[in-house]
């Protein structure tokens, strides 16, 4: 049976249900097609489960080194397996929500993995039986399937967690090898070991997080030092093995480890097997999907938002591009995406958060004799009483030219809500004097963005 819509979304996660959405409070007959859990990779398996296991490891780590504060934690009990069912809980609750949300916006949801049949028709797809369940049409369809992990092609790797299958686990391991150098795996590493998993990190390259600002790296790495994390730098795995209990990973280097578990986060690739876009001949860019500024393929009336097109892959930004689709195309609006100043953030302990470029990026651009930077570190008043001093670091790159602040950079606690904001003022071209010329809000960590000299 074939039915009509205005829209065909594939993908129910950030982008397509934003947009599906938006379509449908302007009045168009939209279909979405989901083949998983709705919500998608951040409230299945991304940012939100992952946010509240922070949250879990920052007060078990607050706990362990509060005994300045004169409270004693000495038996603290962490019992892996209630965070991890708490968590599947409220994922399922906010999946059931947007599906809730969707009902009453009147949207047709498909449960089965879609996949062209031509530039106007979607198959849906039973995702046990692979039968065809039924067939969409559509002049506007939208792909909105996100991404999925990498894995690596090395012998075992089909062994190995990746940041799917972490949130499936029953317990956290004991000890875990993270291999990777990105955000994510930061991210887990310290998680973990503030949950008292023992943590070797391998990361290929000499440092960490890779595209942000060096002393953000830096400052994260002698902090993930100094909380018990063992890095290991310019090394690589070569191949897994399991005997009965453990893992037997070997290095390029020759050094081998053993570990009760092993994960692997490598980085991240568009999630694109399932949709036979060979039907389409659609230009690709990489390995992601050519639009052009108002998210068109080359196909006419076949469009991409999200982790599947070359933008940074977060969620407000597929939410962005699926609001400013729905909007241009069922509201004749001519909206456009700002993608210049886009805060971003990596949910470690303390956390990083930045807008606007590095420096770096910035003598690149302007070269070293047009910018100017400033800097501090020291340790917060928060940690004046821990066992574990860790420093905080704030910095702001300024043109010379006109004083404009070109990247503001925070490594420290709270540092993502603080950027959020800077990033209003960044947004609106803030001079360094009108940071200077704010009046500061005292004791805080953010109040020397607004007294550097
Ligand atoms: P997704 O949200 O991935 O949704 C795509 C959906 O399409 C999925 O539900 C999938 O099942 C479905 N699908 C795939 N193929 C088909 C098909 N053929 N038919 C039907 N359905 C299909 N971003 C942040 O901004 N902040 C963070 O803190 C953050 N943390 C993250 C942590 C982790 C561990 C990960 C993995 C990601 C994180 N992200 C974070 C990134 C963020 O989750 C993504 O950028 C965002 O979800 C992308 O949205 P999307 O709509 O493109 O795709």
């Amino acid at each position: 049976m074939v039915s009509n819509f205005d829209l065909i979304v594939i993908g129910a996660g950030s982008g397509g249900l934003a947009a599906a959405k938006r379509a449908a409070r302007y009045g168009a007959n939209v279909a979405i097609i989901e083949g998983d859990q709705i919500g998608g990779t951040c409230v299945i398996r991304g940012c939100v489960p992952k946010k509240l296991m922070v949250y879990a490891a920052n007060e078990r780590n607050n706990m362990i080194n509060s005994e300045g504060n004169g409270l004693n934690f000495n038996n603290i009990f962490f019992d892996s397996s209630t965070l991890l069912k708490t968590i599947k809980k409220e994922v399922k609750r906010l999946s059931d929500l947007h599906y809730d949300s969707l009902r009453k916006l009147d949207i047709k949801v498909f449960r089965g993995w879609g996949r062209f049949k031509d530039s106007n028709k979607v198959e849906i797809v039973c995702p046990k039986t692979s039968n065809l369940l039924k067939t969409l049409t559509s002049k506007k369809i939208l792909i909105a399937v996100g991404g999925k992990p990498k894995s690596l092609d090395i012998v075992g790797s089909e062994l190995a967690l990746s940041s799917n299958e972490i949130f499936e686990l029953k317990t956290f391991p004991k000890s875990i090898l993270i291999v990777g150098g990105g955000y994510i795996a930061c991210e887990f590493a310290c998680i973990l070991n503030n949950l008292g998993t023992k943590v070797t990190q391998l990361v290929r390259s000499n440092q960490l997080l890779n595209g942000f600002d060096s002393d953000l790296s830096f400052s994260l790495k002698e902090s993930m030092l100094s909380s018990g994390v063992n890095l290991i730098f310019n090394d690589e795995l070569v191949s897994i093995s399991k005997d009965n209990q453990n893992f037997d990973l070997i290095f390029k280097s020759g050094f081998s480890k053993k570990e009760e578990s092993v994960l692997i986060a490598s980085g991240r690739e568009p999630n694109l097997k399932n949709l036979n876009l060979a039907s389409l001949s659609l230009n690709m860019k990489g390995s992601y999907i050519e639009v052009d500024e108002s998210n068109q393929t080359n196909q006419s009336g076949v469009f991409a938002i999200g982790d599947v097109i070359d933008k940074p892959n977060l969620t407000p930004v597929a939410i962005e591009q699926g609001r400013v689709f729905s909007d241009n195309y069922f509201d004749k609006q001519k909206r456009s995406i700002n993608y210049e100043f886009i805060p971003k953030a990596v949910f470690t302990n303390p956390e990083i958060s930045s807008v606007g470029l590095s420096e770096d990026e910035a003598i690149n651009i302007y070269s070293n004799k047009n910018i100017k930077v400033f800097k501090c570190s020291f340790t917060p008043m928060s940690n004046t009483f821990k066992k574990n001093k860790t420093k905080c670091m704030l910095k702001l790159i300024v043109n010379k030219s006109d004083d404009k602040v070109l990247g503001c950079h925070m490594f420290g606690e709270s540092a993502s809500e603080i950027i959020q904001m800077v990033s209003i003022a960044m947004n609106k071209g803030v001079t360094k004097k009108e940071f200077d010329e704010t009046m500061a809000l005292h004791p805080t960590i953010s109040e020397e963005f607004v007294t550097m000299y």
